[in-house]
């Protein structure tokens, strides 16, 4: 097991209603789960909590069977590195930008080594013709990839993405999501992300968590998913029809 979640609650402030409310899950190493809901569900307030960027009210979060709570903000970014839906960057090159995904393994200055990583993983992204470009200066699809790269040159052993595909075109969404399969089933790393398309779910995920107002109503593999569930979480009248052996979602 790696990412264990027990009875997290968490409220903002002591007066505010509670935005998760006893939400209790597993992943485990190399597996993608995807958290769904209707915005305001809470599922950026859940990644806050396992990045420790906020402290749960209730409940704990632990990873390899240590509490996350007892591990101080630099330990975590060590094996936890995150993406957010709209992310800020200082004016430095794309290069430089996912050269610092490395920093956790270099001390001041960066080695031969994570040189080679930045090089493959922007090659991979498709980056390396961007490479020398400042990022502030890039639009909103190529800084996602940019950071998502960052993300992958770190290597860490969780990754925690916010609606990823959110800025991209069709075709960076594809590649950003078969990387993102590719990464976890080679290095073994655990992929938690949020995603509002339920088709790019079904494509990449293999435990799915559906959130609403903050409870965990559902969780499971692919096989929980049924028009009846998504009306339930989402409220949405959908059919689900299989495409040469994949379930995919349709509006009606
Ligand atoms: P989602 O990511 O599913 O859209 P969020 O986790 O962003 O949902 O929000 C869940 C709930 O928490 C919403 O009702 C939202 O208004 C509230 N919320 C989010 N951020 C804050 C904050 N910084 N202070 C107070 N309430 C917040």
């Amino acid at each position: 097991m790696s990412l264990d979640i027990k009875d997290l609650s968490f409220r903002y402030s002591k007066r505010a209603p509670l935005v998760l409310d006893n939400v209790s899950f597993s992943l485990n190493k190399g597996e993608i789960g995807v958290v769904l809901g209707k915005n305001g569900s809470g599922k950026t307030t859940l990644f806050k909590n396992v990045l420790g960027l906020v402290k749960p009210t209730g409940g704990s979060i632990s990873f390899d069977g240590k509490d996350l709570s007892k591990v101080s903000r630099r330990e975590r970014a060590g094996y936890i590195a995150y993406v957010p839906q709209n992310v800020e960057f200082g004016a430095l090159s794309v290069f430089d930008t996912v050269l610092m995904g490395r920093m956790p393994y270099f001390g001041l200055r960066s080695g031969k080594e994570d040189e080679e990583k930045t090089y493959s993983v922007l090659n991979e992204m498709g980056l390396t013709d961007l490479a020398s470009r400042n990022v502030e200066e890039l639009s909103g699809g190529e800084r996602q990839k940019a950071a998502i790269a960052r993300a992958f040159a770190q290597e860490p052993e969780l990754m925690v993405f916010d609606e990823p595909t959110g800025n991209l075109d069709i075709a960076n969404e594809q590649l950003i999501l078969n990387e993102a399969k590719r990464i976890a089933g080679e290095k073994g790393i655990g992929i938690l992300t949020s995603l509002h398309d339920l088709n790019q779910a079904l494509a990449i995920g293999d435990r799915f968590f559906f959130l609403k107002n903050g409870k965990l109503l559902h969780s499971g593999g692919k096989d929980i998913i049924s028009k009846e569930l998504i009306k339930e979480v989402f409220d949405a009248d959908v059919s689900i029809i299989d495409h040469e052996g994949k379930m995919i979602v349709v509006n009606c």
